[in-house]
């Protein structure tokens, strides 16, 4: 027990952290380009938050929350998703204020109750961006475009990005009605979860993973074939975008995002290369959102987020290998106390001058010292023994060449900065 982490949590060793740290690195970099800046926010909010955001009929708000008790007896939650709590600080700041829109991108520990597997995990991670306060169709461009620079970026080629448009509060109501009628016909056949979806939130049963359901639905009509002129034209403009920029896309009718508040344009990108095929990144539109919880009229909003496991377990899948950016350049073999020493100065000196260095703790011998120096993958090992210390000097190794000199230690680091 003491040892074991949680079921469904991972630790992130050294032998995978450099991994993260590229990919965060790499996402930055891409918002940046694109005028999206970080959001940071609590791991914990009020579970109403959530319930009122994500949504009471979804399985996240029914079966996966962390939900508790605080001492102070609110009703708390750990953050299953990240636009919750983005949107909630986007009104609590009234960043509403400043020109819009506003590009927010956030990356973020989440935490659902779920059965653990490849990919599935109780605390995952997300990166995510969101862009308030526009309903024109070219954000929903940029946001697509953002996501595709960023996993072509890393290296995966062959990506499927789906499209669907889930209509608007106009056209959703006259095809929720058709909708009923047809689940109506089918309810015998259908499992207990899409018969109650069908009352609170029809949509919802095209995204039933239960075979039978899935058999049992082919003929279902799908929202995209009834939405609204208003909506068509944004569907439209959309694809137009997309088109201009190169960015290959299919029109996938049973992608649903299935709450009131969500609108239009749903995405998501899928991973087409050899290996697993698995949802990476899913986005949407939620023009219902800010005003639901509180925030002005008729703010806007469209976002995605992308599973940082899956990301990686996907580049895995395609071979995609991330190089361990950590090298050290210098290992210092000390030969005796007094040199040990005197290699404090040298390691202040080295390490100031941005030269990364190392030395000995376990009071190795010098073949010890030399041995470690190896398997750290040192570029170069200095020697100071007695002979050194009394000319102020070092043995310098090259260790890829086994060359060797002596240097003076005054003219160590500019000798090293011509070497490295
Ligand atoms: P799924 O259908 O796989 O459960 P989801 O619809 O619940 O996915 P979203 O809520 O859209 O997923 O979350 C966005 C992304 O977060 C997913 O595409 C996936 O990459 C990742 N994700 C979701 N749940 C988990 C989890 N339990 N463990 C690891 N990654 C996850
Ligand atoms: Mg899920």
């Amino acid at each position: 027990m003491l040892t074991k982490a949680p079921r469904g949590t991972k630790d992130i060793t050294p032998k995978d952290s450099y991994k993260w740290t590229y990919l965060e690195n790499k996402f930055r970099e891409i918002c940046d380009l694109f005028g999206y800046e970080e959001m940071r926010t609590p791991i914990f909010e009020h579970t109403e938050l959530f319930k009122r955001s994500v949504g009471d009929t979804t399985d996240i708000v029914q079966k996966e929350m962390y939900s508790f008790q605080d001492k102070g007896e609110r009703d708390i939650t750990l953050k299953p998703e990240g636009t919750a709590g983005a949107v909630r600080a986007f009104i609590e700041n009234k960043l509403y204020a400043d020109a819009q829109p506003t590009k927010l991108f956030y990356i973020t520990p989440c935490f659902r109750y779920e059965r653990p597997q490849a990919g599935r995990q109780r605390q995952f991670h997300q990166f995510g961006i969101e862009a308030i306060g526009s309903d024109n169709p070219s954000i929903d461009a940029e946001v697509i475009a953002l996501a595709v620079q960023f996993f072509t970026e890393l290296g995966l080629k062959d990506l499927a990005v789906s499209i669907n448009s889930v209509g608007c509060p106009v056209c959703r109501e006259t095809y929720n009605k058709k909708l009923r009628e047809y689940l109506d016909q089918k309810s015998s056949v259908l499992c207990d979860t899409c018969n109650e979806r069908k009352e609170k939130n029809p949509m919802r049963v095209i995204d039933c993973k239960n075979p039978t359901c899935q058999t049992n639905l082919q003929d279902v009509p799908f929202m995209i074939d009834h939405i609204c002129d208003d909506c068509k034209t944004h569907f439209a403009k959309l694809k137009e975008y997309l088109v201009e920029m190169d960015i290959n896309f299919v029109v996938d009718k049973t992608i649903v995002r299935g709450l009131d508040y969500y609108k239009k344009t749903a995405f998501e990108i899928i991973s087409n290369d050899i290996g697993a095929q698995s949802t990476v990144c899913g986005g949407g539109r939620y023009d219902g959102l800010i005003e639901q919880i509180g925030g002005p009229k008729g703010t806007s909003g469209i976002g995605f987020a992308l599973g940082v496991e899956r990301l990686l377990l996907t580049l895995e899948n395609n071979d995609i290998q991330i190089e361990n950016p950590h090298s050290t350049d210098i290992f210092i073999v000390t030969i005796g106390d007094a040199a040990k020493t005197k290699s404090f100065k040298l390691l202040k000196e080295l390490r100031g001058n941005h030269i990364s260095a190392d030395n000995d703790h376990l009071d190795r011998s010098v073949k010890a010292q030399f041995k470690y120096s190896d398997k750290i993958n040192a570029k170069f090992t200095i020697v100071i023994g007695d002979d050194e210390l009394e000319n102020d000097s070092a043995t310098l190794k090259n260790m890829k060449t086994s060359e060797q000199k002596v240097v003076k230690l005054s003219e160590l680091v500019k000798e090293l900065k011509n070497v490295l």
